[in-house]
């Protein structure tokens, strides 16, 4: 038996037969705010995946063109490979190389669960794309990913198939009788918090987490049922306590599967990073990188008072229509340092937003992302990856 934390190894060469419970998923998310240098998460519950094998999967990478402080940028938001998907968690840098040869790759570094880094290779004139059909600003990318183990057999990847993820929404009894149906999903009003009310537009929302059995579920999807008050804290170690919205496990225990294509899911927006290095680098003091705001968290916009469309086919299998009209929500991103936008990015109020898609390049920001952590090593990395 593979152990689930992806490393490709059996269970008893690895983690061990106590340690194969699902649920050690957000026990391992939650320390994801704990920034540590290379952001690979080690927990007592999971050896490091460094002993492991490097091994090279064909995957298929959704992308989406987007306008932020740093310009206009291809972020990454899903990778699948073999009926199985993963939303990168981080974005932490890009570098164009040229081989020997004359043959250019693109080439994404990402933290693509708590314990996988991966290096997404694009080998430009021979990877093929398409333009998604759902969201024009959105293309498939075909690529090679390299990383440790096997982060697609790991307890960090979702379903997927023919175009669709398996994602859940976890509510009360009650409510989930009348989605059934009525066959559609309302909007929340709710922001990010679920605290304040949004204006104008709403979202449903959904989780890549299974099953809400914990606390740290909860707080992965912004609730809290332990006092309202979550501590956010920014790259200055300043920490600030903001409300969430307060549930218990309890309120959560049914639970829908719920099939969507990616491209209909809102982009969360991200986090502009610049941690202190401890890379042997002497031309800077730092390196930065993108985090993906809320990774756990699922949302398909939907216009105030509006429905999202689901069918459900002969296994009652729910998969929501794929025409279901979005409204177009801007994009957020915070830097790191400033908690008062970090604080924004919760409050997910696009009307009051102060950092957003607009034409708004802003060279404090972009200054920071050149030293991107595979900037600073790409001396190495080109030597270790490019073989
Ligand atoms: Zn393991």
């Amino acid at each position: 038996m593979k152990c689930i934390c992806g490393s490709g190894k059996s269970v008893k060469n690895c983690c061990g037969a106590d340690n194969q419970n699902p649920a050690l998923r957000t026990r391992l998310s939650k320390k994801f705010y704990n920034y540590e240098n290379n952001k690979v998460i080690s927990s007592s519950e999971f050896k490091e995946i460094s002993g492991a094998k490097i091994n090279t999967f064909r995957v298929e990478v959704l992308f989406s063109m987007v306008k932020t402080p740093l310009g206009e940028m291809t972020l990454p938001l899903l990778i699948t490979h073999n009926h199985k998907a993963l939303r990168p968690l981080t974005l932490d840098g890009v570098v164009n190389h040229r081989f020997e040869n004359g043959k250019d790759v693109c080439v994404y570094r990402c933290m693509i669960t708590p314990i996988h880094c991966a290096y997404i290779q694009i080998h430009l004139g021979q990877d093929v794309h398409r333009k998604s059909r759902i969201n024009k600003n959105m293309i498939w990318q075909s690529a090679y990913l390299e990383t440790f183990g096997n982060p697609f057999e790991s307890l960090f990847s979702s379903e997927y198939k023919n175009g669709y993820i398996g994602i859940y929404h976890h509510t009360g009894e009650k409510a989930k009788d009348l989605i059934l149906s009525s066959k559609y999903f309302i909007g929340s009003k709710w922001n990010f918090q679920g605290t304040n009310e949004l204006i104008g537009y709403e979202y449903a929302y959904f989780t890549d987490i299974s099953k809400i059995d914990s606390i740290f579920d909860l707080m992965a999807i912004g609730m809290c049922d332990n006092g309202a008050n979550i501590l956010i804290v920014n790259d200055n170690d300043e920490g600030n306590e903001i409300k969430v919205l307060r549930s218990t496990k309890e309120e959560r225990k049914e639970t829908l599967k719920v099939w969507v294509k990616p491209e209909l899911l809102h982009i969360n927006g991200f986090v502009l990073h610049k941690t202190k290095t401890l890379l042997n680098v002497s031309t800077a003091e730092y390196y930065s990188w993108i985090e993906m705001f809320c990774p756990n968290i699922y949302r398909i916009p939907v216009n105030a008072d509006g429905k999202i469309n689901f069918k459900l086919n002969s296994l009652d299998e729910l998969f929501i229509d794929e025409n279901a009209s979005a409204p177009k929500i801007g994009f957020m991103a915070a830097l790191g340092s400033d908690l008062e936008e970090i604080e924004l990015l919760w409050q997910d109020n696009v009307i009051n937003r102060k950092v957003f898609d607009l034409n708004c390049l802003n060279n404090e920001w972009k200054s920071i992302w050149e030293n991107n952590i595979i900037n600073l090593a790409s001396q190495t990395f080109s030597q270790t990856i490019f073989k």
